[in-house]
């Protein structure tokens, strides 16, 4: 039985009152539309229910025409005849009877690695390895083992582990709290009110005694935390003046948002909503520099430090570029109103990798860093195998649900560490589907060597949709993070398992 504790019950009341929870609890999804869309796009549009207009005549709020409705039933959802499957965005079947729905792997390449050809597979596994490993055999049923509700007073934005203490984790939500959970002993937990905006990303810094993070958040601030008291000090602030009455809008304010650490290089860089990323080293007050790695007014939102080549950077962006830098070209200060400093920045991309859509995270594998994996909003996870075709197509188009219109923080697939193929990808689900009469929104476990699902992580107790999620680097376990609450999943017993395989056929192995 899972073990489950409440954080705030008194918070009841407030909790129901927001918007996002509302919707994700009653189901009532509207595709289309989307939050984000790069600068030059149309402007998103927002409809909540579809209207009836005198004698019951139905309108669209899909495409905007009357006499039919379409959108999502419960777990059904019900196409608008002018537009194409919710799923894979392609034309000729209904998104319930989308081929993708049971089998995301349809016309995927496989990975070279997916040793599925015999003894040839075998030996050149072996060549290119250099060493026989274990294969490593994935779970494919999860249940939820311990949980935090209402952990947070908002929807939950990010998540990060321990680098060393294995319990515990590190949330942050749309409120700007940071929140610290030891999903052990279930009741043990912090929640710090470290910034006045939406936290975007958490990581952690080298630290003496492992408490020390970084948090970027939308009211445009980078901060240094102690998990342990809770105190921060600030990084960088984009805002200094802070918000000015009649002075300050929507285009003045800068936001931060990906962020990554490079413990190697000992430095933090993190993007911002105008598509800089400012590189710093926490031991000096400026930023290093900032350059304007995508393309102006868009927002940077992710940013990741290769896990070997302290030289590489790749980050994403709502411009639907993913790019990958060079950080021997980063130059001397160049922060604006510095005086004597050049505007001319060398260039230090290497290769930008184009989307349709926005992209809304881009990842080196975490082993070797030889894989690039990225998720975008329209509806595929891509995986380029080495970084060498980082400049061609993607080898691997994965078509999954994760577009979605509604307040919720963007899907991200995020690699297993533990998997030293770099194979096991974990992601949330935004369609759901009927489980014994329940609409769920299952976490998706895949293959991203052949794009198969492994499993689909389904609790009846969680029906809101999970778009925060991350795998435990040393042990089998995988937080979620749905609405305001926290779930800690762990693998079902040999026996559980078998049960779920006789009664699932179309789970692959
Ligand atoms: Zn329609
Ligand atoms: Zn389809």
């Amino acid at each position: 039985m899972p073990r489950y504790v409440v954080n705030n019950p008194e918070q009841d009341s407030d909790e129901s009152s927001e918007e996002e929870e509302e919707q994700e609890q009653n189901g009532q999804a509207e595709p289309e539309a989307e939050e984000e869309e790069p600068a030059q796009a149309h402007p998103a549009k927002r409809q909540t229910i579809s209207l009836q207009l005198g004698k019951g005549q139905l309108v669209c709020h899909v495409c905007g025409k009357s006499g039919h409705n379409a959108g999502f039933v419960g777990a059904a959802y019900i196409d608008c005849p002018n537009k194409p499957c919710y799923l894979c965005k392609k034309t000729g079947h209904t998104t319930m009877t989308c081929p993708y729905r049971v089998a995301p792997e349809l016309g995927c390449n496989q990975s070279t690695s997916v040793s599925s050809d015999g003894i040839l597979a075998t030996l050149r596994n072996r060549e290119q390895d250099g060493r026989h490993r274990e294969v490593r055999r994935s779970h494919t049923k999860w249940l939820v083992e311990t949980a935090v509700l209402r952990l947070h007073s908002r929807r939950c934005t990010c998540l990060e582990f321990h680098p060393t203490r294995d319990n515990i984790v590190v949330s942050g939500d749309k409120k700007g709290q940071v929140a610290v959970w030891d999903f052990h002993k279930v009741t043990e937990r912090s929640v710090y009110n470290t910034n006045k905006a939406l936290t975007n990303y958490i990581r952690f810094l080298p630290s003496s005694d492992g408490a020390a993070c970084c948090s970027s958040a939308t009211d445009g601030t980078l901060k240094e935390l102690d998990i342990e008291t809770g105190s921060h000090k600030e990084l960088l602030n984009c805002n200094p003046g802070g918000w000015i009455e009649g002075v300050s809008n929507e285009k003045t304010w800068n936001m931060l948002y990906g962020m990554g650490v490079s413990w190697r290089r000992g430095m933090i860089a993190c993007g911002d909503s105008q598509g800089r990323v400012f590189f710093l080293d926490r031991r000096q007050a400026d930023p290093i520099c900032v350059h304007q790695l995508h393309k102006k007014g868009n927002k940077v939102t992710s940013a990741d430090f290769h896990p070997v080549d302290r030289d590489l950077l790749l980050t994403a962006s709502n411009d639907w570029q993913a790019k990958l830098s060079d950080m021997r070209m980063l130059c001397a200060p160049l922060m604006p109103g510095h005086k004597g400093k050049g505007q001319i920045q060398p260039p230090i991309e290497l290769f930008s990798m184009s989307h349709p859509k926005v992209v809304n995270s881009a990842w080196f594998s975490p082993v070797t860093g030889q894989k690039i994996m990225t998720t975008c909003i329209d509806n595929r996870i891509r995986i380029w195998d080495t970084l060498f075709n980082a400049d061609q197509p993607a080898d691997r188009e994965i078509v999954h649900s994760h577009d979605f219109n509604r307040y919720l923080t963007p899907f991200r697939a995020e690699w297993d560490p533990k998997d030293s193929d770099e194979r096991e990808i974990i992601i949330g689900r935004y369609i759901s589907e009927d489980f014994g009469g329940v609409a769920l929104h299952p976490v998706d476990v895949m293959d991203g060597g052949t794009g198969r699902l492994v499993a689909e992580m389904k609790d009846p107790n969680l029906q809101t949709i999970c778009p925060v999620n991350k795998p435990h680097p040393r042990q089998d376990i995988i937080i979620s993070g749905s609405s305001s609450s926290l779930y800690a999943w762990s693998p079902a017993s040999p026996d559980e398992e078998m049960e779920d395989l006789q009664t699932l056929p179309n789970e692959a192995l």
